[in-house]
């Protein structure tokens, strides 16, 4: 069996900045801030360790309650949001699921920094919820390599459950668009695909050492073919 990762924002699809949007939204209606200091990095990191930097830059304590307003009224915002703003699947992505979807000896899950919630909201929203069966998120993870960990665990008992465990161990690929996404891979043994649909350009990617890097998923059957590989 291979297990097939795929991280979200700018590697699936494009938000057109709904979740940042959300996240500053509830911010400012829930917790009173009006700007948030700082240069905060979006990219590759998780929801829980975005806000509490945040909640940590404007003295709120970070505490499960604080975190919980956070996260519902983020949600409440995100589904308005990605109505509002257009954004769009990237290339490649959809004929890469399909594909994906037609070999029984492939797995496919989710890896992200997104709250669970949040995640299935921008796939759901995007129509492509259902090419995923489970996945690693960012609800109480500080660290990309917690998720990936959570990610594998959660592709484990997955295929435990439709009777797809073999007696060998699921070779694992991870797919992102940033060197966080290349490194949470190495974090779990994971063969990593880096596409440059992000912020992060082909040199970037390549200095993380992925086992490919690629302009974007439109190069489905080299795709294809790393997931496969032993
Ligand atoms: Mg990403």
């Amino acid at each position: 069996m291979y297990v097939a990762l795929f991280d979200i924002d700018s590697t699936l699809l494009r938000t057109q900045g709904a979740g940042r949007a959300a996240f500053a939204e509830t911010f400012r209606a829930e917790f009173d801030i009006e700007r948030i200091r700082g240069d905060i990095s979006f990219a590759g990191r998780s929801d829980r360790a975005i806000v509490r930097e945040v909640f940590t830059q404007h003295g709120i304590e970070d505490r499960p309650g604080t975190w919980q307003r956070f996260r519902q009224g983020y949600l409440q915002r995100l589904e308005r949001t990605l109505v509002t703003r257009r954004g769009c699947l990237l290339p490649g992505v959809l004929p890469l699921l399909r594909a994906i979807r037609e070999r029984s000896d492939i797995a496919m899950g989710i890896l992200t920094g997104n709250v669970a919630a949040g995640a299935w909201l921008k796939l759901r929203h995007y129509g492509i919820d259902s090419f995923f069966d489970f996945g690693g998120f960012g609800d109480h993870r500080l660290d990309r390599g917690g998720i990936a960990a959570d990610a594998l665990g959660a592709a484990d008992a997955y295929l435990r459950t439709t009777h797809r465990l073999s007696a060998e161990p699921a070779l694992t690929t991870v797919i992102g668009d940033t060197p966080e996404d290349v490194r949470c891979a190495r974090c779990i043994a994971a063969k990593a695909i880096a596409v440059a649909t992000g912020d992060s350009s082909l040199s970037d990617l390549a200095a993380a050492a992925p086992d490919r890097a690629f302009p974007d998923l439109t190069h489905r059957d080299a795709v294809l073919g790393i997931i496969t590989a032993a």
